[in-house]
């Protein structure tokens, strides 16, 4: 089985959702990678030291945008070539936008923010949230034609990288069309803290801290222990954090190694977003609050007294 692996980047790294897609179980697939952009050789190294056999540079300055038309211009014409049996990307916002737009143009199968996927003798399995994350449909293929499957970001870990391995690298050209849609800017998110989406630990606070000053409690642990802040809508909806911070249903999907919910009640469109945490951790001064049926570890207990003495505490055991 031929895997290609649609590798994501910025301001020349490789996205670390792109790292974690070569430490899933890939079997004894043969691992392809391709990169569109401008300037983006570079790349090829760290992809080759993460175990691409090959590595397709597809480098245009009409890229460097990379918005999802161009991208998808350029990729849609790419893959066939390659003739790959599936295509990987992670579930990012360029993954969402790019993977829909190859599957149609290619006619090729789609499978989205699969959580599980093991690659065996040819057969594909995954796995993936349904119901808002209420229950997981397990996914096969029916035929042998080309696959394109989105994973969740934090499905996997990323391997080491190995400096004894190399790719080999071949440029691709491309002929794009003239473009609909073309990036104009990027305006930072702004702030010193790691996304909701990127970040290992998360730090989410609910409606119950009553104020946007009052999240300095939420963003002083956040920095005690290098975590991003989340919210949850009803915070966003009283204005308390930006909607960029969200996590749920219509917020941002998110699966860190450590979910810490203070003050969140626990609905299930806010259970959408962050079900698939490794460890979750809650704190709510309601004993029957449904986040503690989620919860890992739960402390029953006032926010506005418990999350300043775990700060403290993690500031005494790491010497501040
Ligand atoms: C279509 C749709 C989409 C939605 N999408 C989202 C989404 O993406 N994300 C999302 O989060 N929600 C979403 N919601 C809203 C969701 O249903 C809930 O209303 C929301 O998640 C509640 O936010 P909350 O837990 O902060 O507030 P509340 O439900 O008000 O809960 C506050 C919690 O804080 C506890 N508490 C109060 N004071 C303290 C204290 N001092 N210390 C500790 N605990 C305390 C309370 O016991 C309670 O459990 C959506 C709803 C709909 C209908």
């Amino acid at each position: 089985m031929k895997i290609l692996i649609i590798a994501e980047h910025k301001n020349g790294v490789l996205a670390e959702a792109t790292r974690e897609l070569f430490g899933l179980p890939l079997g004894q697939a043969e691992i392809h990678a391709v990169v569109a952009g401008e300037g983006i050789a570079p790349l090829a190294e760290p992809l080759g030291q993460l175990g691409a056999a090959k590595v397709r540079l597809v480098d245009s300055p009409a890229l460097a945008g990379g918005t999802g038309e161009s991208l998808g211009q350029a990729l849609g014409q790419v893959i066939p070539q390659l003739a790959p049996d599936v295509v990987l990307t992670a579930h990012t916002p360029q993954g969402r936008d790019l993977a829909p737009r190859l599957a149609e143009g290619l006619d090729a199968a789609l499978a989205t923010d699969c959580i599980q996927a093991t690659f065996n003798d040819g057969q594909v399995t995954l796995r993936r949230p349904v119901y808002a994350g209420k229950a997981t449909a397990e996914v096969e293929f029916t035929d042998d034609s080309l696959k394109v499957i989105t994973i969740r970001p934090r499905t996997a870990k990323a391997p080491e990288p190995d400096t004894a391995l190399s790719a080999e690298v071949t440029s691709v050209s491309v002929q794009l069309s003239e473009q609909k849609t073309v990036l104009k800017e990027i305006i930072a998110g702004g702030g010193e803290r790691p996304d909701v989406t990127e970040a290992a630990i998360i730090v989410t606070g609910g409606r119950s801290l009553g104020s946007a000053e009052n999240f300095s409690i939420i963003e002083n642990f956040a920095d005690t222990i290098g975590a991003a802040v989340g919210s949850s809508r009803a915070a966003v909806d009283a204005g308390y954090r930006p909607y960029r911070d969200q996590v749920g249903q219509t917020g941002k999907v998110v699966s860190p190694q450590v979910y810490i919910a203070c003050g969140v009640s626990g609905a299930i469109q806010h259970l959408a977003g962050m079900r698939t945490s490794k460890h979750i951790v809650a704190i709510n001064t309601d004993p029957d609050a449904p986040i503690f049926q989620l919860a890992d570890h739960g402390i029953v207990g006032d926010l506005f007294e418990v999350v300043p003495l775990l700060a403290e505490a993690v500031k005494n055991r790491t010497g501040g």
